[in-house]
């Protein structure tokens, strides 16, 4: 346990802030999680590593955590204004929009699984959380924050917030009509910003339920309200989010629920910034997506991608490419291999090592300064006056916060396919025959499968092509 004191910047204040539990027993963290229509790629991982390294740090920091992340599966309407991302993409794969939701939501488990994100406490649904949303919207229409529309949809009143904007900047009387890309009848609004709370069913078959005003679905910011709201027991202490949740959905979530309250509803709000790839955005849209899952069949560590993520500070844009994710990995490998070698010094002196885990405390506590963490790691694994047994203990203990498996034995080369083995047997064969071409076929053929083999003295050997 260490006595940092955790800041965090956030969003709202622009300023760093002191993190508190604000009921003095536990630290309430709200994440807003994945749209299930789809494989999160890389780019949505950094920003739920971002929840993971909090609550990795508060724990260790010797806070009790409660950590809720929801499951959007209905109400996040695509680009195009109309339709619903999960039934849209029910319709292209011919399948049941529910079983859609939860081929995906297994799949972001996976992937959280494969990067060492520690599970959240919960994972609530947007579909089996209905009757928490009807019943906000009932108090907001009941308070005038909210009211029904002539197409029967029920909207936010945008004015009836007064401290509306504060986290992005965009006030009320700034925002240009057409801001808010919701299809809407034209004139059911009062207000061109306001935004559904409940949309009426209008042609729609699934997905929709009944309702005070009818059957029909929630909008997407209501969800996040409702869960945080209920699940966290009305207030939230650092409620997370990647960098384009900022405006409308994390301005439109605060107005809701301090209008529900009464009260200010999340003491910190912060923000990952984004991903790309190679210099461009990742996103669907322009193809450059990477998925856990493409690393993985490149024989990568998946935890070379938590290390390239924790090699940038979460608040700047950071730039991923495959030459960063092989470095990353072998220098996993290589630490694994030096703290199996540390192991077997038992001289410790325990001082020396504590001063040195609190300094890198110290860093993750400071606003997540994982970058200064790791050149650390890096001087650790260096120093000519550091015993084995010190460095040991130091990468054991601060394992908890890095997440990156350092006392895992070291994955080595793994072992060939069987069919990769039979190639590689093939060309000894030839090689011992003398039959070089037979050997640089089957050497072109071993390429392909992603096995690069050289020949040496020893005779021939081989490696991943990562
Ligand atoms: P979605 O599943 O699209 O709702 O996104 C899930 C989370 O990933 C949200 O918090 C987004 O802000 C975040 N996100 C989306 N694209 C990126 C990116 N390229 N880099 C980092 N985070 C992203
Ligand atoms: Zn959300």
């Amino acid at each position: 346990m260490s006595n940092n004191q955790i800041q965090l910047f956030d969003t709202k204040s622009r300023k760093l802030q002191i993190v508190e539990s604000s009921d003095g027993k536990s630290l309430r963290i709200y994440s807003c999680g994945p749209t299930v229509y789809r494989d999160a790629h890389v780019g949505n991982m950094r920003t739920f590593l971002l929840g993971d390294l909090i609550t990795r740090l508060a724990k260790h920091s010797g806070y009790q955590v409660k950590f809720i992340q929801n499951i959007t599966d209905v109400g996040h309407m695509s680009e195009d204004f109309v339709e619903d991302k999960i039934l849209a993409q029910a319709k292209a794969e011919a399948k049941d929009p529910y079983e859609v939701a939860k081929f995906y939501e297994s799949r972001f488990h996976q992937d959280l699984k494969s990067l060492n994100i520690n599970a959240a406490d919960l994972y609530p649904k947007a579909s089996g959380c209905i009757p928490l949303m009807h019943d906000l919207i009932k108090k907001l229409i009941d308070t005038d924050h909210a009211y029904v529309g002539s197409d029967n949809c029920v909207y936010f009143s945008a004015q009836s917030y007064q401290g509306y904007g504060a986290i992005s900047g965009n006030r009320l009387d700034a925002l240009k009509p057409g801001h808010n890309f919701e299809y809407t009848e034209g004139g059911a609004k009062k207000f061109h910003a306001d935004w559904a709370l409940w949309k009426a069913a209008a042609g729609r078959t699934q997905m929709i339920w009944d309702s005070p005003w009818g059957p029909g679905f929630p909008g997407w910011h209501i969800e996040c309200s409702a869960m945080s709201l209920h699940y966290l027991d009305e207030f939230v202490d650092i409620h997370l989010g990647g960098i384009d949740l900022r405006f409308p959905h994390h301005e439109n979530e605060r107005a809701q629920s301090n209008s529900s309250i009464n009260n200010e509803a999340v003491a910190l709000w912060v923000h990952g910034e984004h991903l790309l790839f190679e210099g461009r955005k990742m996103a669907k849209s322009t193809g450059n997506v990477v998925l856990v899952s493409d690393l993985i069949s490149k024989h990568l560590d998946p935890l070379s991608l938590r290390l390239c993520f924790l090699e940038n500070r979460y608040r700047s844009q950071m730039d991923l490419s495959w030459d960063s994710l092989k470095a990353a990995h072998l220098l996993i490998q290589r630490w694994r291999d030096k703290t199996a070698t540390w192991a077997k010094d038992k001289s410790l002196d325990k001082k020396q090592a504590q001063g040195f885990i609190d300094e890198i405390s110290a860093d993750f506590s400071a606003d997540l300064d994982t970058p200064r963490a790791l050149q650390k790691l890096r001087s650790i694994e260096k120093a000519q006056t550091l015993s084995d047994g010190v460095k040991y203990e130091i990468f054991k203990c601060v394992d908890d916060l890095f997440g990156l498996d350092l006392l895992k034995p070291s994955l080595g080369k793994g072992e060939l396919t069987s069919d990769a083995q039979s190639l590689f047997d093939q060309r000894q064969i030839a090689r011992n025959k003398g039959d070089f071409t037979e050997s640089d076929r089957l050497r072109g053929l071993l390429l392909k499968v992603g096995v690069v083999v050289r020949d040496s003295k020893d005779g021939q050997s081989w490696e991943w092509l990562i």
